[in-house]
């Protein structure tokens, strides 16, 4: 009942009456007053006028299940929410539960990550207070090797999510990044638990740096947050739920097509190496080209000096600018 009065009380413009509240979800208005204070506890501001009802005033920046529940509006993006104030990695979290049965489009989201994980082992930085760290669960009827193609789906989706919520243009690096002025603000990481020929299921992690005032030195040359780009604070909850909105969208089409098909032209049009000379290193072999985009199963395709187009896939292979990171 407390995500959906909050819904109500940010849907309503002006106050909506208590009665009207007691009517709607059929309790009495003791009921009703005793979750208006427990919102008012957790720091939301509601007005309480005498013969005219409730008003929602303002809403604090946390990521709790009512509120992030609140503000969506998809059919099963994030239908079940868990939030834990701090937790090793939501995407350990997300693959456990998804061991144990959780359905598909379960979000698990966390304020602090003591074990953020990058690809191949890294570490993701992850603070309290700031980002935003949450993973969302999947079980896609796909083939195993199909499913790397859902880093790209998630991409797509963040790129545009922050750029709906903030103004702010946001730029994919392939295949799992996501900068803004030429550095990192967003990293992914599809994790899977596979038999040999089925996917159990798909985690996909997202690490946002959202109001982060400040980075470790040795990431500060490459890592930004929103606030840092443009001076603003944002409110995470809002950006989650955006970032679900667009997800369920873009992953239907995939789910429909088998491949990128529907979103290459958009993809393409927010790749940051696009056009752009880059250095790839594989394991043991390294060479600069174009990058000229990505194809429908997620490969970026790059243009070497001897003419060739070579097709680069995601797995072990970073993609670097000539004279840095982008
Ligand atoms: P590559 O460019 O080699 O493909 P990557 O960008 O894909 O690497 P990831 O594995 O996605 O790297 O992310 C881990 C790396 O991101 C870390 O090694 C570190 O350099 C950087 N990093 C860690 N935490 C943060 C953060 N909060 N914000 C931005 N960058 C971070």
């Amino acid at each position: 009942m407390k995500a959906e009065i909050l819904s109500i009380l940010r849907e309503t413009e002006g106050y909506i009456s208590g009665q009207q509240l007691c009517k709607q979800f059929q309790v009495s208005r003791t009921a009703v007053w005793k979750v208006i204070e427990q919102l008012k506890e957790e720091g939301y501001q509601i007005e309480a006028v005498r013969n005219r009802g409730y008003r929602l005033e303002s809403a604090p920046d946390v990521m709790w299940r009512a509120e992030i529940e609140s503000l969506l509006t998809t059919k099963w993006a994030g239908c079940d929410v868990l939030y834990f104030p701090e937790t090793d990695s939501t995407n350990t979290r997300a693959k456990h539960f998804g061991d144990e049965g959780a359905s598909h489009g379960t979000l698990v989201v966390a304020e602090k990550q003591t074990g953020g994980k990058g690809r191949r082992g890294r570490r993701w930085e992850s603070p309290a207070g700031s980002s935003v760290y949450m993973s969302i669960l999947l079980r896609p009827e796909i083939q195993p090797n199909q499913a790397p193609m859902l880093t790209l789906v998630m991409a797509q989706s963040v790129a545009e999510a922050v750029c709906t919520v903030t103004g702010q243009r946001a730029w994919i690096k392939w295949p799992n990044d996501i900068v803004v002025n030429g550095k990192k603000v967003c990293g992914i990481l599809t994790e899977m638990s596979t038999e040999i020929q089925w996917i159990n299921h798909v985690v996909i992690g997202v690490g946002i740096n959202v109001n982060t005032e400040s980075f470790p030195e040795e990431l500060a040359k490459t890592a930004t947050s929103l606030y840092l780009e443009n001076g603003k604070r944002w409110r995470r909850a809002p950006l989650i739920a955006e970032v679900m909105k667009q997800f369920e969208r873009y992953y239907d089409l995939f789910i429909q097509t088998g491949d990128l098909s529907g979103i290459l032209n958009e993809y393409n049009a927010l790749l940051v190496n696009q056009g752009r000379e880059v250095r790839v290193l594989e394991p043991g072999h390294e060479y600069n080209g174009h990058a000229v985009g990505i194809n429908e199963t997620g490969e970026l395709l790059i243009h070497t000096a001897d003419g060739r187009i070579r097709k680069v896939y995601a797995g072990e292979v970073s993609v670097r600018g000539i004279y840095g990171y982008v």
